[in-house]
């Protein structure tokens, strides 16, 4: 998508990794890599963006991304003012626009924008002034770039080798924005085989996910797959009728510690939270040896600190 890069190449907006070229994605990856920390660690912190104003609009229901975003804006020194839900002037009937522009007036740098419109960050940033940069946090079904960083950072951490590895995403992947951005990401990354296992009900269209595995049977999903995603069912994306029955789908479709003795010995499993668990994550695999879950959610800061940096360094440059 053109409006994410300047004239020169640069990250201006964060939309959408479909199509973001790969040594945009590498560089970030890189850069996320340095604030990359032990637990034990004190979180690294610079003074980069000190004079800068990050707002948080969430319009969509968040914990992780919003506090992941916040405190990855806090440790580069921005001002950050979160507006959610309820709060927002949208629920009085002003537009998006009209409160991304009051807010510009007050001199914001950086737009992080949750929300269930599709095509509302990519309209705000083709609208806002030249130095102001939109970030997704989040747009509908459709895309959730920063999560298929993190998702990325968090597989290249411990299986560099992305040529070589079967990632088996399962679960709600029709309304998943998550699975989207984790594909595409992934694409670009050159890996061997994606699998997307599914009901048909919850399986995206055929012209969707170029190049996937579609497996309608978790067991045949899994074989010696590197990676396993599990993924949340968005109910709040579907109509009641639509809901699959949780014992049913449990029974079919959730990763448990047998089932995961398919994949590979060594395979990661992820999930980009919220997890329902014993639906489709059994706790103890949530919670097991293979479970890379916080990881996911600690490598989130790094990968936010990292793009809020690189859109910077766009608008210095002007
Ligand atoms: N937190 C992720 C998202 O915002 C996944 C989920 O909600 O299931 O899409």
């Amino acid at each position: 998508m053109s409006v994410q890069l300047d004239a020169a190449g640069r990250l201006r907006h964060l939309l959408t990794l479909d199509g973001l070229p790969a040594p945009i994605v590498l560089g970030l990856l890189e850069r996320a890599r340095g604030f990359v920390h032990t637990p034990q660690a004190r979180a690294p912190r610079g003074r980069q963006l000190e004079g800068r104003t990050v707002v948080n609009l969430f319009l969509e229901p968040s914990t992780r991304t919003r506090v992941s975003f916040e405190l990855a804006a806090r440790r580069l020194g921005a001002d950050v003012v979160n507006i959610e839900g309820a709060a927002a002037s949208t629920v009085k009937g002003e537009t998006l626009l009209d409160t991304v522009y009051t807010l510009q007036s007050m001199r914001t740098d950086f737009f992080v924008i949750r929300t269930a419109e599709s095509g509302a960050p990519a309209s705000v940033a083709e609208r806002v002034a030249a130095d102001v940069s939109v970030v997704s946090g989040g747009e509908s079904h459709l895309s959730h770039p920063t999560q298929g960083l993190l998702d990325a950072l968090t597989i290249v951490q411990r299986k560099p080798d992305v040529d070589r590895l079967v990632v088996c995403i399962v679960g709600d992947i029709a309304h998943s924005r998550v699975a989207r951005s984790a594909g595409q990401v992934l694409r670009t990354l050159g890996v061997r085989e994606l699998r997307l296992v599914a009901p048909p009900e919850l399986m995206p269209d055929d012209a969707e996910f170029p190049g996937a595995v579609r497996c309608l049977e978790l067991d045949a999903g899994l074989a010696d797959a590197d990676v396993v995603m599990a993924l949340r069912i968005q109910k709040e994306r579907m109509a009641t009728a639509e809901i699959p029955d949780r014992a049913a789908y449990r029974e079919r479709y959730g990763l448990t510690g047998k089932r995961l003795r398919s994949a590979r010995r060594d395979a990661i499993v992820m999930h980009p939270g919220p997890m329902n668990r014993d639906v489709e994550i059994e706790s103890d695999v949530a919670d097991g040896p293979q479970s890379v879950i916080r990881t996911q959610v600690a490598n989130g800061v790094a990968v936010r600190m990292a793009v809020l940096l690189a859109l910077a360094e766009h608008a210095s440059a002007r």
